[in-house]
């Protein structure tokens, strides 16, 4: 009796330690850790979906609590659930902001709790109170879709002139400019020598920009433009699109008065992100290209940029004089975009299991 009874306690013993051990452990065996706050633009794009996935797996993988909102880009509902995740007692808040410009009081309100913010994708505009920034080389996406667009014209050897026209993106979103600046970079010599001709004769950022992305926007732009210019025998032979969604609505548009049909090709069409809608439109002959942007990689940058600032050290960065945002240049880390189009979607889309062939069909 006595010696079961020894064992018995020596088996407590034992489970007590373990508990000790253990019980600050989640199931994957990592230690638990505080709350991240993520805030997303809107679940309208399937690339912020992916963002929101792709970090709240790698947070709860080293033990972090998350909390992703959407906020369906409004920006006041954005504000609130920022607000509500400094309530909730975040240690860190990550922000792909709808208005790059609209944080600033309430980024105010994480500082005083000593809440760090990292901007995600998009810069925040006109804050000191933003730590780090990670996003992709946003200029260089400009530079990708329209370096596409000067081959695929074949720019260096043919005489032209070629028809184009040109989209922005947001104006309230910073990286709207750096993609259209990006672009322009590589375009400004062709359409200087009369190589280019956009038609309709809207040349600036401020004419092409597509409030919130919005492809509906878009595509009513690119009606107007074909009514009004191309309907006198001209016709269009590149698009410069900065957003797949932008594209689609575009390609509609063209679509609409017989481009894709009979004898009208439709033109080059850029975009970006690689969305699954643009992937399967490039396989069906329709947009001619896009920029992927792996999002699995941007998270990966802001979780190392987390745990840094956790530990209380400074987290990586790779460009210390790009993103000024009024107040500060903000410490970034720019991931590399990548050009894709019918030639090598497989290879960069499938083969490193963004997509699987299934979602592309
Ligand atoms: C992102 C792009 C995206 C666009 C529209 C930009 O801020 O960098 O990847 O296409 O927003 O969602």
């Amino acid at each position: 009796m006595k010696k079961k009874s020894g064992l018995f306690a020596l088996l407590i013993c034992f489970m007590l330690l373990l508990a000790a051990c253990g019980g600050n452990k989640t199931s994957g065996g990592s230690e638990e850790k505080g709350l991240i706050g993520v805030a997303m633009p809107t679940k309208s794009s399937q690339r912020w979906v992916d963002d929101g996935n792709n970090m709240v797996k790698q947070l709860k993988e080293l033990g972090y609590k998350t909390d992703l909102q959407y906020a369906e880009d409004d920006v006041d509902k954005q504000i609130e659930q920022i607000e509500n995740m400094i309530v909730k007692g975040a240690e860190i808040l990550v922000v792909a902001s709808i208005d790059g410009t609209a944080l600033t009081n309430v980024l105010e309100k994480a500082a005083e709790q000593d809440i760090q913010v990292i901007a995600y994708d998009r810069l925040i505009m006109g804050t000191e109170n933003v730590s780090y920034y990670a996003t992709f080389d946003n200029f260089q996406v400009g530079v990708l879709q329209a370096n596409y667009i000067e081959e695929a014209l074949k720019l260096s050897e043919e005489a032209g002139p070629f028809n184009i026209e040109l989209f922005a993106g947001s104006p309230d979103d910073n990286n709207a400019n750096f993609f259209w600046d990006g672009a322009i970079s590589v375009l400004q010599p062709h359409i200087d020598s009369g190589k280019l001709v956009i038609q309709s004769g809207q040349t600036s950022f401020e004419q092409g920009a597509t409030m919130r992305w919005d492809g509906n926007l878009a595509k009513s732009r690119m009606e107007n433009i074909l009514s009004k210019s191309y309907s006198n025998g001209e016709t269009v032979d590149a698009v410069l699109s900065p957003y797949d969604g932008i594209s689609r609505g575009v390609i509609q548009a063209l679509k609409g008065v017989g481009y894709g049909s009979g004898d009208l090709p439709l033109p080059i069409i850029t975009g970006q992100d690689a969305e699954s809608a643009s992937v399967k439109s490039m396989i069906a002959g329709e947009q001619t290209q896009t920029v992927f942007k792996d999002t699995r990689d941007l998270a990966a940058v802001v979780v190392d940029m987390i745990q840094s600032i956790q530990k209380g050290e400074e987290a990586e960065v790779n460009d210390t004089e790009t993103y000024d945002n009024g107040k500060k240049v903000v410490p970034s880390y720019l991931v590399e975009p990548v050009s894709v189009d019918i030639n090598n979607y497989k290879e960069k889309l499938i083969d490193s299991e963004y997509y699987t062939e299934d979602e592309l069909k």
